[in-house]
């Protein structure tokens, strides 16, 4: 029996059994022909920093906790495990297409998608998935040319600017108008925790010169908005400002119920966000 009960803004939580994911209003309007959802760290299998639901490979845990999680959400959300294709990321703009044939890479099989920090697909039944703990998930569906996009933005990739590298791949998509994209950034890092040197404080203010992204601490500490970057990219790239939905979820402040890698000081787990274009 699941529970459903509301958490920042225009977010679900989702609780079935030990079992905790988060599911977004904005996109659960188009639930005949998307599937979207992100894991919490709560109800798999694995222990000490990766407890419970580490989605994430490459973290302090065994391979075959990470797969028995997958397992268990995907149960959960009835989504078919061979259908995943996973990212390996690596804090840069790359961002693939993925097609049927992709299917399973990254998990299931090995992947010859190296590199890459994103994904977009039109092809119904993949289900693309992301890695989270702290970096920015950015969901984008355009539901009239049915094409959808998952992203990992960090800060690396937020300066580098991935939203900008999808947006442009995906205006090659026939039909596709940004105007009627559907934008959410889900729980992630927020202006709130995001404290920085001067010198990564510089890289940003070169790029994106607008004085209300930046807070002063003190000396050489400075904050960063890095979602409203975000929604400033995406505005910018043609997403109607009513369509972008950032669920304020700060992952550092809400360590409780997400791995966050700076509020874990590094030993953590991952959360994975997942999107498919239903079959
Ligand atoms: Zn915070």
């Amino acid at each position: 029996m699941k529970e459903y009960a509301k958490i920042g803004k225009g977010t679900v939580l989702v609780t079935d059994g030990p079992l905790k994911y988060i599911e977004f209003e904005s996109l659960n309007r188009y639930r005949d022909l998307l599937i979207h959802f992100m894991s919490t760290r709560h109800g798999g299998v694995s222990s000490g920093e990766c407890s419970t639901l580490n989605l994430g490979l490459g973290r302090n845990d065994d391979r075959s906790n990470v797969i028995e999680n997958f397992r268990i959400i995907c149960n959960a959300t009835s989504v078919n495990m061979e259908s995943l294709v996973l990212t390996n990321q690596v804090h840069g703009t790359k961002v693939c297409r993925v097609y049927e044939s992709d299917m399973g890479k990254g998990l299931l099989r090995e992947s010859d998608l190296k590199g890459t920090d994103g994904f977009i697909t039109t092809a119904p039944g993949v289900t693309m998935v992301t890695f989270h703990a702290d970096c920015a998930p950015v969901f984008l569906f355009e539901p009239s040319a049915k094409a959808a996009a998952l992203l990992h933005s960090g800060w690396k990739g937020t300066l580098a600017d991935i939203v900008t590298k999808a947006m442009d791949e995906m205006k090659k998509i026939p039909g596709f108008d940004a105007g009627r994209v559907e934008a959410v950034i889900g729980p992630s890092i927020g202006f709130c925790c995001f404290e920085v040197d001067e010198d990564v404080y510089r890289q940003f203010r070169g790029k994106y010169d607008n004085g209300s992204f930046y807070s002063h601490i003190s000396g050489t500490k400075w904050k960063i908005d890095l979602k409203a970057i975000i929604r400033a990219r995406l505005a910018e790239a043609g997403v109607d400002i009513r369509n972008i939905h950032d669920c304020g979820i700060c992952t550092k402040c809400c360590k409780d119920l997400f791995f966050s890698y700076r509020g874990d000081r590094g030993r953590t787990g991952s959360m994975a966000a997942f999107m498919q274009i239903r079959q």
